[in-house]
């Protein structure tokens, strides 16, 4: 557990394959955060097969996003509950600039520390996406989901950054010298 006692709020953003997952596990134990990840709520609420599921289904299976609406939904819930009121990394939101200014507005006075660009370049990405070899990973599912966090994601980083609250940090070597970065990047804004 980490050394913090006030509630820490962060947003974390990187491409597929940028060991995202992995980083947010070992943040959680650092800072005693709760990991919030929209991408995982949908796939459970697709498994209960509930009527938010049913409805998300075919648009992830075609690798588009969610409409804004259901999803400031989901997280205006989620955050709500009491167990976030320690903290949380939100993981695969806000994914468009609406979803940003949505957040800010719903968090209040509660606003986030940081948002974080765990950063690895498109080349890294792709190999290890490929040495990775699902059979989802085809190189056009590959290129199309990598395209589409350009077209996405880069306006909700300068968001952030015109904000002041964007951090940069290396997402290449081993996993605690990231996690090292990573802690040290975000005790700067605390
Ligand atoms: P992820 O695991 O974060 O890559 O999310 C998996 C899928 O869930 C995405 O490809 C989207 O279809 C959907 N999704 C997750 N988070 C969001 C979001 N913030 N806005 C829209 N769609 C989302």
């Amino acid at each position: 557990m980490g050394r913090h006692t006030n509630p820490i709020r962060l947003v974390i953003f990187g491409r597929q394959g940028a060991g995202k997952g992995t980083q947010c596990v070992r943040l959680v134990k650092e800072f005693g955060v709760l990991h919030i990840s929209t991408g995982d709520m949908l796939r459970s609420a697709v498994a209960a097969e509930t009527e938010l599921g049913l409805a998300a289904k075919a648009i992830m299976d075609a690798g588009d996003l969610v409409g804004n609406e259901i999803m400031i939904g989901l997280v205006r819930e989620r955050i709500a509950m009491p167990d976030a009121a320690d903290g949380f990394v939100l993981d695969g939101f806000p994914r468009t600039v609406g979803q940003a200014e949505a957040l800010a507005l719903l968090l209040g006075d509660n606003h986030l520390h940081a948002a974080v660009d765990l950063e690895v370049s498109l080349d890294e990405v792709t190999s290890r996406m490929k040495a990775r070899a699902r059979a989802d990973d085809t190189d056009e599912g590959i290129a199309r989901r990598l395209s589409l966090y350009e077209q996405e994601t880069r306006p909700v980083l300068r968001w952030f950054a015109d904000r002041d609250l964007l951090l940069t940090v290396d997402g290449l070597g081993a996993e605690e010298e990231v996690t090292a970065r990573l802690v040290a990047a975000i005790n700067s804004k605390l």
